[in-house]
């Protein structure tokens, strides 16, 4: 599997103006080669290549001919990520990419292209880091600047982790109350994380409707904001999913295929706005991202039904907010937590087809229609 590191990099003023100078250039070719990919309506990074190469070396010769294929090799990546490609633009403080022709990391020592010639800076890598660099095959990087600091984003290959062995697995229900719910018992990212970012919500609403200029600007900055504000969480909530899961045995996570989750969630049309703000696909693939870093294994579900059912009796209950209610079997529960063992009987149900739970709850679903 592939990994990012980003590693601080501790440089002289001079060094610092090196790289400014290259990002720079490096910007310029991008937007050349941007212009033309539009304009002649091409993604392709082989046939792009052909039609800007000679071009580029000609207006900006000091990139080199290694550089040049990089700012095509950029470009071409950023075209394919946008879906309707009509307008490109790189900003000055667009990342420089590296292949590994135009920089080495050996030992501590990195060394990377500049414009005038290599510099190389010694780096303070940490143990954490080191144990990733120590095992993983180095292929490309981004410089990347952050105000005055510069940070080199280094790509590695690691080698395959061995999958666990079958074992216990684990219900996992993403957000409806709470942002995470297991089968286990535990409840993830409640109250105090609601209210920071209903703040941000009530925040973006009021530059929203103002409109003006320095309204939209603090618009942008806010929503740079949020956006790293929901990736610290998503990472954080991820991690003690996973701790969750290993403190418990399981080595299977159970979740349900969220294609569908903005159907799922029956709310009101204000508090539906806030939920589908919390970016669920991207918690969903930390916690995948980092259960199969360590062999852990992760499996899908059909959400249907999972927050209407009750998980001990299996027939269809009453759902009001947090609280879960079952008239045949009288049990109530946290509405989430139940979702969760709904999550994981479904998951066992797949593992055996015959099972006992798998009979029960297609029972009960086609009993309720
Ligand atoms: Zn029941």
């Amino acid at each position: 599997m592939k990994r990012t590191i980003a590693i601080k990099l501790n440089i002289s003023d001079q060094q610092s103006e090196a790289l400014c100078e290259l990002q720079e250039i490096f910007t310029k070719g991008c937007n050349q080669v941007a212009a033309v990919a539009l304009l002649e309506k091409e993604r392709n990074r082989i046939r792009l290549h052909h039609l800007c190469y000679r071009n580029l070396r000609q207006t900006l010769p000091r990139l080199g001919s290694q550089m040049s294929c990089n700012v095509i090799a950029k470009t071409a990546a950023c075209l394919k990520a946008l879906k309707r490609p009509n307008q490109i633009l790189f900003k000055r403080g667009c990342s420089v990419h590296f292949d590994k022709r135009t920089y080495s990391l050996k030992g501590n020592v990195l060394s990377i292209f500049t414009l005038r010639g290599r510099i190389r800076v010694p780096l303070k890598i940490s143990q954490y880091h080191q144990g990733f660099l120590d095992v993983g095959v180095l292929k490309e990087a981004e410089l990347v600047r952050k105000g005055k600091r510069w940070f080199f984003h280094v790509v590695l290959d690691l080698p395959d982790v061995l999958p666990m062995q079958a074992g216990r697995a684990m219900g996992l229900d993403l957000g409806e109350n709470v942002l995470a719910a297991t089968s286990t018992g535990k409840l993830f990212g409640g109250g105090l994380l609601r209210a920071h970012r209903d703040r941000f919500l009530g925040m973006r609403g009021r530059l929203q409707s103002n409109g003006s200029q320095s309204a939209k600007q603090r618009l942008r900055k806010i929503s740079g904001r949020e956006e790293r504000h929901v990736k610290c969480v998503n990472h954080c909530i991820s991690k003690q999913i996973i701790l969750e899961a290993q403190r418990n045995g399981c080595t299977t996570i159970v979740m349900e295929d969220l294609k569908n989750i903005r159907e799922k969630i029956r709310a009101g049309k204000k508090l539906r706005s806030r939920l589908h703000r919390w970016s669920f696909d991207q918690l969903r693939q930390f916690v995948e991202y980092k259960a199969h870093a360590i062999g852990m294994h992760v499996q899908y579900v059909s959400p249907e039904y999972t927050s209407q059912t009750c998980s001990h009796c299996f027939s269809l209950g009453i759902r009001s907010k947090h609280r879960f209610s079952c008239n045949n079997c009288g049990s109530l529960q946290h509405s989430d937590l139940n979702a969760s063992r709904n999550i994981l009987g479904l998951g066992l149900s797949v593992d055996r087809p015959t099972g006992d739970v798998n009979r029960r709850h297609v029972a009960a679903l086609s009993g309720g229609r």
